[in-house]
């Protein structure tokens, strides 16, 4: 329905394409494994939801912990993009790649007081605070840099998302967010904080929802709570609705990107503005995993293909169990189908792909992982001194490097020798 109504990646005689140009080509340029992004499909997502505010004051804020690429972030800071930080070095990414600092919310549990200077001198929108604690530090923060801190408290809304527990977020048993019974409270303590000044509410329930009830359920409460705490004479103007579209992976069918600004919109009310921060959402379906089949190896009762891609790479399958379509990018009706477990070279159990795959294949064909935009070279690591893969963003139907592959030597560059002992 809404993901992939243009189809930029598809089969065109037996062959992948990427928005005009074949997987196999980027594949021969760039080597494998290596991960390749279609910009417009990227684009497309974001004016999707951008364009469904309508005319209700919004802001959309990517977040960047799905994709930081910083060719990515420049062009989403060039269509107008707001963007939701997790750390300082995703604000010093966003800055470099000519983010509006006015456009930025700074989210998670652990902001330390470096990064809160940083993103106090940058100027940016918004802190969304976790906790009391953080809110105490922030203060003091602030009040060394002469500023106030503009906040939103991100509101734990104990609503279950129906999502996989480890991307579930909105629980009272979650580390995410102050407990909405807590709220009130919280916001008497802010008049003993001069430098900290309320702005809005925040809430993010989780990753991966596939149904528009847990995100509206939470939003009435936010909603509700903002107007009980704007009777008590708290300027809220601004509620962030969080991140947590679902795309669909294999059979899920998450509503489109309209429907839910539609639903959020409504469950919010009128007259403050609204903010989302997708990640998912916007740069998942977008991206492919390309990885070479080395092996074929006959276990007992089990088939494997050895890839050269690997856990270090897409984490996913390793750390939620998630499933991800796996194709050959040249399709080959000659060779009888079987199935396979997908798995990579590195020294782990977990260290698979995809699991009871039917696949014709042989060694050497090219396989895609389909749908890694999001949350697969971000999570990547160098586990097994693997080097860091390529990213390559094809535009205007054109396949353009965005990052080089890593070498071995800068994985070693910031180990030091011991005190007199260098030869
Ligand atoms: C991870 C995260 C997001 C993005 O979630 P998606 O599921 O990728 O849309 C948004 N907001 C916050 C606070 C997050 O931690």
């Amino acid at each position: 329905m809404s993901n992939s109504d243009l189809q930029l990646i598809r089969y065109q005689n037996g062959e992948l394409w990427i928005d005009g140009v074949a997987v196999s080509t980027i594949a021969a340029t760039h080597g494998t494994p290596c991960f390749i992004y279609a910009w417009r499909q990227i684009e497309q997502n974001w004016q999707a939801y951008d364009s469904a505010f309508g005319s209700q004051p919004h802001l959309v804020c990517y977040a960047v912990k799905a994709n930081s690429n910083l060719t990515i972030l420049k062009q989403l800071a060039a269509l107008g993009s707001g963007f939701d930080i997790v750390s300082g070095g995703e604000l010093i990414r966003v800055l470099q790649a000519g983010g509006d600092p006015t456009r930025i919310v700074f989210s998670g549990v652990g902001k330390q007081a470096d990064e809160m200077r940083a993103a106090l001198e940058a100027g940016i929108r918004m802190f969304n605070v976790e906790s009391v604690p953080e809110l105490e530090l922030l203060n003091l923060v602030a009040g060394t840099t002469g500023r106030k801190a503009p906040i939103a408290l991100r509101i734990n809304p104990d609503v279950d998302a129906g999502t996989h527990p480890y991307i579930s977020t909105g629980l009272r048993e979650n580390k995410f967010g102050i407990p909405i019974a807590q709220a009130a409270k919280v916001c008497e303590r802010l008049h003993e904080l001069p430098h900290i000044e309320l702005q809005g509410l925040a809430c993010h329930i989780g990753s991966q929802l596939t149904e528009l009830t847990p995100f509206t359920e939470a939003v009435r409460q936010i909603a509700g709570l903002a107007d009980e705490l704007s009777g008590a004479g708290h300027a809220i103007n601004q509620l962030d609705l969080g991140g947590g579209l679902g795309i669909r992976y294999d059979h899920e069918t998450p509503p489109s990107r309209a429907a839910y600004v539609a639903a959020l919109c409504t469950a919010a009310g009128p007259g403050r503005t609204i903010l989302i921060e997708p990640g998912r959402s916007l740069v998942g379906e977008a991206g492919l995993l390309v990885t070479r089949v080395n092996y074929l190896k006959e276990g007992e009762g089990r088939h494997f293909a050895i890839v050269d891609a690997a856990m270090t790479e897409l984490m996913r399958p390793a750390l939620y169990n998630a499933w991800q379509r796996i194709e050959p990018i040249a399709q080959r009706p000659d060779l009888t189908t079987t199935t396979y477990d997908v798995v990579g070279p590195v020294c782990e159990t977990g260290d698979f792909l995809g699991k009871g795959r039917a696949l014709a294949i042989r060694p050497g064909d090219i396989l895609a992982i389909r749908d890694t935009g999001a949350y697969g070279f971000t999570m990547s690591s160098n586990y097994n001194s693997r080097p860091r893969v390529p990213e390559i963003l094809v535009r205007d139907h054109q396949a353009m490097l965005i990052r080089r592959r890593e070498t071995v030597s800068e994985l070693m560059a910031a180990e030091l020798e011991l005190a007199g002992e260098s030869d």
